[in-house]
């Protein structure tokens, strides 16, 4: 059976302030970012529970923070500090699998399926990570447990915040029905509203509409995309990114950009690194993948497979159109990687080498 834990660390940047400056824990505190303009204070990335009691979210303005509650607390990212902290938890829970994509600082997917043979071993193996993580890093964290990546993350926001939550294939279906539709994963604003439009308010009856008929309102990928995840369905596998079979290179930017052109040579650059160490070991590669890491540490992996290649102008072009295929351009973005990985040996020049002896 398929079975995938989605760990997600709790508030995460304000919960590393609160480790270092534990006084912390009983004021009302906010992990700000781009403080850089003259006049702003801000924009809040994570605050801590008792922060939102106020209703301060992040992505808020801290000038509106401040107004909801005068006593909230600003205190500048440190973003170094936040990269150690997650390495030291994601050390944790590759201990626990090979399996483990990470789709931020702070959280990831584990599959877990070859190390559990029923619902009860697959909960107690993630309340030993949770416990693990927590006795070893003095972090929360919550972990959501289920049979596919969409249930596994609608679980843990349900489980939210230092909680453990199992939903069973037999129970997906009524798990998501109450929730209103704006709680799905993949349903942002515009599509909330344009869902209330079709007078659909919760993912159940998302989940009874008829499929044609959501394709036709909002687009074929994302109406099918988004039937099938009222339905608890979702197909998608754990993209590990440490597969040993696999060769990448990343890069931090001097600075986050948004210009996809500054990014472009670097991603070239990587290409022909990773190039000249797949020929080394005489590779070929069928799979493409690019990392897009933004500035507020949400990551981004979209992959290509092709024909098995050694070419470097097949893996530039792909890399690229990737890319600026799936850059958001909203956010500045970070970091970027390249890798290949689907690797064979060369049997061509292995034949050739036959031929001349
Ligand atoms: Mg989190």
């Amino acid at each position: 059976m398929k079975i995938i834990c989605l760990l997600d660390m709790d508030y995460f940047f304000a919960a590393c302030e609160e480790l270092r400056k534990p006084e912390l824990k009983e004021k009302s505190i906010a992990v700000v970012t781009d403080t850089s303009r003259e006049g702003s204070k801000g924009v809040i990335m994570t605050c801590n529970y008792n922060a939102r009691k106020f209703g301060i979210r992040s992505g808020m303005p801290a000038s509106i923070g401040l107004n909801l509650c005068k006593e909230l607390l600003l205190i500048k990212e440190d973003f170094k500090f936040y990269e150690e902290k997650s390495h030291e938890v994601f050390e944790i829970v590759r201990s626990f699998s090979s399996k483990v994509e990470q789709v931020s600082v702070d959280e990831a997917y584990i599959d877990i399926s070859d190390k559990v043979s029923s619902y009860e071993e697959a909960l107690s193996y993630a309340k030993h990570i949770k416990e693990t993580i927590t006795s070893k890093t003095k972090l929360p964290c919550s972990i959501g447990v289920s049979v596919n990546k969409l249930m596994a993350k609608m679980a843990c926001d349900a489980a939210k915040p230092n909680g453990l939550k199992l939903v069973k294939q037999e129970e997906a279906k009524e798990f998501l029905s109450k929730l209103p539709v704006s709680k799905l994963y993949g349903v942002g604003e515009k599509t909330k509203e344009r869902l209330e439009a079709m007078n659909i308010k919760t993912v159940g009856e998302l989940a009874s509409t008829n499929k044609m008929l959501l394709m036709e309102h909002l687009g074929n990928s994302m109406g099918l995309e988004l039937y099938n995840y009222a339905n608890g369905i979702d197909e998608s596998e754990v993209i590990t990114e440490y597969e040993t079979k696999s060769i990448g290179r990343e890069r931090t930017l001097k600075k986050d950009t948004t210009n996809e052109e500054d990014v472009i040579p670097i991603i070239k650059e990587l290409s022909k690194e990773v190039i000249e160490e797949a020929k080394k070991e005489e590779y070929l590669f069928k799979i493409i993948t690019v990392k897009m890491r933004y500035n507020d540490f949400s990551d981004h992996l979209k992959s290509k497979t092709i024909k098995p290649s050694n070419n470097i102008e097949d893996l530039q072009k792909i890399a690229i159109e990737l890319f600026k295929r799936y850059i958001n351009k909203e956010k500045p973005l970070r970091k970027v990687g390249v890798r290949i990985s689907g690797l064979s040996k060369s049997t061509k020049q292995k034949g050739l080498g036959m031929f001349m002896r």
